[in-house]
């Protein structure tokens, strides 16, 4: 039985990894502070003899022993993470110390959960794990992106200093059942103004694309590389199927059927990333990962889920 620890584990990731890694028999220890995560989530696995959850913020030291780390605590959506940007930073910076002084102390394996934020909006297209990025380091985005950059900098120096085994997963934009309704991502933003009956709001000319990844493709992808003894670097995950946000809208309707919604559009956030793709062929070569999931299947899962939601909230 090993000891995994995950920060971030009443989160959308952080509670479908949790579930992958009990189902497995792990002894998973789950720490969250529930800024956007919610006890909720990992509700079902309170009172199982090898789930433990505990309320903790990373940026505070934390002394528990552990044979594995997933460190995802961190706000995603743009509007959780630049609710209180200086947190935010303190999170990949303070935070990331302290689990990288843990896995250091406990001999550890960690793997962090970085972003397509690296790439900032990307110049080069499709994104591969070689390209550094083209990020604005003094704009709205720049708490998380720049959070993010510096973690996996303090990884790599970890690793060159201490020998500290490390992974890092780049994901890209993942969906799929408890993505926090209310955190303003466009998946549960689309999803919920469709099944409400309200106008999906598209942000700019909705010409802009981002990659979805259904999340169980993600977590798979996750777990083959916590779980593979060779790549240090960073590693993409992410679905290289490309849409635009009209075709994602487009989709949503679909999947929802029969919803009396129109597409409207709303002013685009500064900084919004015009384009992005993850090149695949590490993930591919390293994890023999792809996803298996297309964008119409995980969007009938992800509807089927948040309508549930809304009745039970009736
Ligand atoms: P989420 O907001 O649902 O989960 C983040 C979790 O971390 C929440 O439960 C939150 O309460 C917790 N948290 C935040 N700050 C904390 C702190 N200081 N101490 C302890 N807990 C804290 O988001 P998610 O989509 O599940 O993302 C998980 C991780 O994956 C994040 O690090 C995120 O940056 C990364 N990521 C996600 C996506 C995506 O599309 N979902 C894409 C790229 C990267
Ligand atoms: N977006 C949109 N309508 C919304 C929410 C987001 O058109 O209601 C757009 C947003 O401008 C961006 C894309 O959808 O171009 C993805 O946004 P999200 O916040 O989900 O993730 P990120 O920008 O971090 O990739």
């Amino acid at each position: 039985m090993t000891v995994v620890l995950v920060t971030g584990g009443a989160g959308f990731l952080g509670s479908h990894l949790c579930d992958r890694l009990i189902a497995r028999g792990d002894d998973v220890i789950c720490v969250d502070n529930f800024f956007t995560g919610s006890r909720k989530n990992v509700g079902h696995l309170l009172g199982h003899p090898r789930f433990e959850l505990i309320r903790h913020d990373i940026v505070q030291p934390l002394y528990v022993e552990a044979e594995r780390i997933f460190n995802l605590a961190c706000p995603a959506s743009p509007q959780a993470y630049q609710f209180n940007p200086i947190k935010t930073i303190k999170t990949s910076t303070v935070g990331m110390v302290n689990m990288m002084g843990l896995a250091r102390r406990c001999g550890a394996r960690i793997l962090h959960a970085s972003t397509s934020e690296v790439y900032g909006d990307p110049e080069i297209h499709p994104q591969h794990e070689d390209y550094w990025g083209h990020v604005n380091p003094v704009g709205p985005r720049s708490c998380y992106d720049e959070g993010k950059r510096i973690a996996e900098s303090l990884m790599m120096n970890y690793h060159q200093t201490h020998g500290t085994e490390i992974r890092i997963i780049r994901i890209f934009n993942t969906y799929g059942p408890r993505m926090a309704p209310d955190d303003g991502r466009v998946v549960s933003n689309f999803i919920l103004q469709a099944l409400q009956g309200h106008d999906l709001t598209v942000y700019g000319d909705g010409t802009q694309t981002r990659s979805f990844c259904y999340v169980d493709d993600l977590i798979e992808g996750m777990l083959r590389l916590m779980d593979q003894d060779q790549q240090q670097g960073p590693i993409n995950v992410g679905n290289p199927v490309e849409n635009t946000m009209l075709e994602l809208a487009e989709a949503v309707l679909g999947a929802v059927g029969g919803s009396r919604s129109r597409i409207v559009h709303h002013p685009l956030p500064q900084d919004d990333p015009r384009k992005r793709c993850p090149d695949i062929s590490r993930a591919k070569q390293y994890l023999n990962w792809e996803p298996q999931v297309p964008l119409v299947e995980g969007l009938r899962r992800t509807v089927e889920w948040y309508r549930q939601l809304l009745q039970n909230a009736t």
